[in-house]
């Protein structure tokens, strides 16, 4: 008999169907249909970070792009490819920019570890660290400047997401859409609102400064 290591996801998958139509009989056929959701989120692929669980919404209701430590970068083509899609066809509302405390990429990025292929990507981070370095360096605990560099790193990548052509193109159309920072805790699993919400060009600047400085007000908190 051939070892069949997957087997028990196919049969939570089974099980799962099940119980998605037993709870709501037309469920994935409406699904078929359409997908409206009003949200992206741009997180870490972590995968300690399910996105759709973390904030209760369905199949449907999310549309999701995650990489290593949630980066932004305008050349990246799956991204904005995503991005794209989100805004100009799905006609998202809110987009969410989530980072994580504890992120493993973060803090190689920080730590300026050697990892391969991996340490081209992390460089965006390491942008992120350089630009806030008189900050960092003055925060003693190491796991604390960790997670300082995952809120600053969320806020540096809303300001990325709000320069792309994409969302400056909805913006000058009058599109309804808003750029918004957060940041989940893995030992609560709680989100913290990191009070950068952008819903236009002009605002950009002074949500982003604003956030920063009421970062540098106040202690990381575990
Ligand atoms: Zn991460």
């Amino acid at each position: 008999m051939t070892n069949r290591p997957l087997q028990p996801l196919i049969d939570q998958n089974r099980a799962w169907s099940e119980a998605r139509r037993q709870e709501d009989p037309e469920f994935f056929s409406r699904l078929v249909s359409q997908q409206e959701p009003e949200y992206l989120w741009i997180g870490c692929a972590d995968s300690r970070v399910p996105a759709n669980e973390i904030v209760g919404l369905m199949p449907g209701e999310l549309f999701v792009h995650r990489n290593v430590a949630n980066v932004v970068v305008q050349t990246d083509l799956n991204c904005l490819s995503v991005l794209q899609y989100a805004v100009e066809v799905l006609k998202v509302k809110h987009i969410l920019v989530v980072g994580h405390y504890g992120c493993g990429g973060v803090q190689a990025a920080l730590e300026r570890r050697k990892l391969g292929l991996i340490d081209n990507w992390l460089r965006h981070v390491q942008s992120v660290a350089d630009k806030h370095q008189e900050h960092l360096n003055e925060i003693e605990d190491d796991k604390d400047r960790v997670d300082r560099l995952c809120e600053l790193n969320v806020i540096e990548q809303v300001v990325n997401v709000c320069k792309t052509t994409v969302v400056e193109n909805a913006w000058a159309s009058g599109q309804q859409l808003t750029v918004n920072g957060w940041t989940y805790r893995l030992n609560n699993g709680l989100v913290r609102d990191l009070q950068i919400s952008v819903d236009d060009s002009s605002s950009l600047t002074t949500s982003h400064e604003g956030a920063v400085s009421r970062l540098h007000q106040r202690p990381v908190t575990r």
